[in-house]
């Protein structure tokens, strides 16, 4: 998955580590979700959910038995033998409070402890969620049109129907759903069975899954239009998106169903594992808080910045491709092979990041999209800053914890992917990485794994180390520095085959070098940097005289697109670890103009004002100026985009205005509001200037 922003929780109510275990201690296993829904317009639903349980052999049955719902109402609970084939449902008390229904295991007792497989059925009583906030089966409405999708992860499935809200339960999902006529419906499998009920309303039952975490589970449905082409006359792709955006998708569609193919033949050839599922929908979902979902079958992507409506910039054409490309990847590591807990969530959204940009930088091959990959290091190095970070795999976090995406961060995505990329290309060659993969995929299907199952495979000292420890190190005057005491000696390094960028201060040349030579260049005569695009995790440091011997020689422009992200990597690595200068902006600022590569110039723009000191007004001045001198219409584009970025005094917060308001492209209100914002602030107690420049638009 990946997220967005966080969402609001209530913690008291939310499952306790203590329940979880509780219920480790009952359930062996889920046989089946059978889930029957009757969708109307409007805002209520309502339902039936029977949920098969495999118990335990040695179960303890003196607990309540509790199934976790987040919703309106329960009408009733009954408990049936499923060993029996002519066992009856029948009715039993239960309690529904604090997002618990619990059974009273006095009651059951019999069932439990005689029986070894059991079906709790209930029916209930829901409500669409139509805040971003909330969680549940949402839904958006536009004129006549209405629209559902579920979001599953991290355990917001209970906020739909009763279940068992733990991945480490893989069960079937069986669903049927009753809906309007004129809607459609989506859920992971194909629809096997579909009946007109009367004219206004259609019963559609969908084909049992594969077993699956109930967090993959997705339910879609409504007014939306639908596009149909085939992936290797074996699966059925199909891409729907709200009627009103019809008209905006058809001429981007080719290129959407282009990217999933693409994806899927990558995925397939580099695992050997076909897709395993006869169809795979991609919904673009209104109001979606997320950027993108991967239940297997059906994944989920937001709307807005993935159906263009204008010409974007390269960089949100890349992120639109890597998005799909990480979903799709997420077929094989998170759906196909699930997580037994969020505690190595890295297993999947690494393995998800580090294919999302195998597959951008094959797919955009020619236009070097992928490399700024390499750029994302900086955010590792925020994240693992902070005082009680988890590591890759960590010990395990409050529940509760996970469900606020506590885990979702640059650790077990940029992290994880980084770090499989390192092995890939460092440890082991593409080859040797590959099959091990494959392998581990192979012995895992449709089961779940944790850093044990990952360690099998993967038995380097760097997968021992990195797993389980923050860290960073960093070269520095031909030394190589532990930041946060990994431990790898001097050896470790040697054998990571890292290469170098050595510079000339006489001659002025850029060579590029390899460890064991760089003894011979080892004089004050030359600036030798780390070249820290190079599938590592390692940072370089520079002294601030070569810095400027590069600025005043530019040098920079002589550097191609590996050493430009090292030095860019640098700049922000001695800003956020070291000390900030205001030398560095200056040198940033100057040397901005040979950054080409139009995905790499949009990334630094936007990261770069995060970690640096404030610019000076003289600073903001040279930014406006390089924009108003700037030629070209794409960088001219991506500069003005970030300018709001870098400007915070009161002179030039009015000059942007005045540059905003005076473009012909229309630019987005919230940019305006932002900008209105910070001369609200400078002018704390003076309202009037703020009406007036609002009067003026
Ligand atoms: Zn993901």
């Amino acid at each position: 998955m990946e997220i967005q922003v966080q969402e609001l929780n209530n913690q008291n109510l939310f499952i306790k580590d203590s329940e979880v275990e509780q219920r480790n201690d009952l359930i062996k296993n889920i046989l089946l979700y059978k889930v029957d829904l009757t969708l109307q317009k409007g805002t209520d639903y309502y339902g039936t959910v029977e949920i098969h349980l495999h118990l335990q052999d040695n179960r303890n049955t003196d607990n309540h038995v509790q199934i976790d719902f987040a919703g309106q109402k329960v009408d009733f609970v009954k408990i049936r033998n499923i060993d029996q084939s002519d066992s009856q449902f029948r009715n039993i008390k239960f309690t529904f409070e604090r997002n618990r229904v619990m059974i009273d295991s006095e009651e059951i007792m019999q069932d439990l402890k005689q029986n070894n497989k059991i079906s709790i059925m209930i029916q209930f009583k829901n409500q669409y969620n139509n805040t971003v906030q909330d969680r549940g089966l949402f839904s958006t409405i536009t004129g006549e049109n209405q629209y559902l999708y579920s979001q599953g992860e991290v355990a917001s499935m209970h906020y739909i129907f009763p279940c068992v809200e733990q991945i480490n339960f893989r069960a079937p999902f069986q669903l049927s759903l009753v809906h309007p006529a004129d809607w459609v419906v989506i859920s992971n499998s194909s629809i096997a069975y579909q009946q007109n009920i009367n004219n206004l309303t259609v019963l559609s039952k969908f084909e049992t899954t594969q077993p699956f975490p109930c967090y993959l589970y997705g339910i879609f449905a409504g007014n939306y239009v639908v596009y149909n082409q085939k992936y290797k006359e074996k699966v059925d792709l199909n891409i729907y998106c709200r009627k009103e955006k019809a008209k905006v998708i058809e001429n981007q569609i080719d290129e959407l169903f282009q990217i999933t193919k693409f994806g899927l033949n990558l995925m397939e050839e580099y695992t050997e594992i076909d897709f395993y599922m006869k169809k795979l929908d991609l919904v673009f979902c209104d109001n979606y808080n997320f950027y993108g979902m991967e239940n297997p079958g059906c994944i989920s992507l937001e709307e807005k910045r993935y159906i263009f409506e204008e010409e974007r910039e390269p960089l949100k054409i890349m992120r639109r491709a890597y998005i799909m490309f990480h979903e799709i990847a997420h077929m094989w590591f998170g759906d196909f092979v699930s997580l037994e807990w969020w505690n190595n969530l890295f297993l999947k959204e690494g393995f998800a990041t580090f294919f999302g940009y195998k597959a951008v930088s094959k797919y955009f091959s020619q236009l070097e999209y992928g490399i700024h990959i390499e750029l994302q290091k900086i955010m590792i190095l925020i994240d693992e800053n902070k005082a009680n970070m988890i590591t890759l795999s960590h010990e395990k976090l409050p529940y509760y914890d996970y469900s606020m995406f506590k885990a979702h961060n640059c650790i077990s995505y940029n992290k994880g992917g980084m770090f499989f990329q390192f092995l890939e290309q460092k440890v082991y060659g593409e080859q040797q990485f590959k099959e091990l993969l494959r392998q581990y995929l192979r012995e895992n299907s449709f089961s779940k794994v944790d850093e044990k199952s990952f360690l099998k495979y993967f038995k380097d000292i760097y997968s021992q180390k990195y797993l389980f420890k923050n860290h960073l190190s960093y070269f520095c005057e031909s030394q190589f520095t532990d930041l946060m005491n990994l431990g790898l000696v001097e050896d470790n390094y040697k054998n990571l085959d890292l290469s170098f960028i050595v510079l000339s201060k006489i001659n002025k040349s850029v060579i590029n070098s390899k460890y064991d030579d760089l003894a011979k260049y080892s004089s004050i005569d030359n600036i030798i940097l780390l070249n820290t695009s190079d599938n590592h995790l390692i940072f370089n440091r520079i002294k601030m005289e070569d810095l400027k011997f590069l600025d005043e020689n530019n040098i920079i422009e002589k550097f191609n697109l590996f050493q430009r992200i090292t030095i860019w990597n640098t700049l922000l690595f001695e800003n956020i670890q070291f000390q900030k200068q205001e030398y560095f902006n200056d040198f940033f600022l100057r040397n901005l103009q040979y950054e080409n590569n139009m995905v790499v110039l949009h990334y630094i723009m936007r990261i770069y004002p995060q970690f640096c000191k404030q610019f000076t007004e003289k600073q903001e001045d040279k930014i406006i100026n390089l924009y108003l001198q700037e030629n070209d219409i794409q960088k001219k584009r991506i500069i003005f985009k970030n300018l709001i970025r870098y400007i915070n005094s009161e002179k030039n917060t009015f000059s942007l205005i005045q540059i905003y308001e005076n473009q012909e492209r229309k630019v987005k209100p919230k940019y305006l509001n932002k900008l209105k914002q910070k001369i609200k602030k400078i002018y704390n107690d003076s309202i009037e200037k703020i009406t007036k420049l609002g009067n003026k638009q």
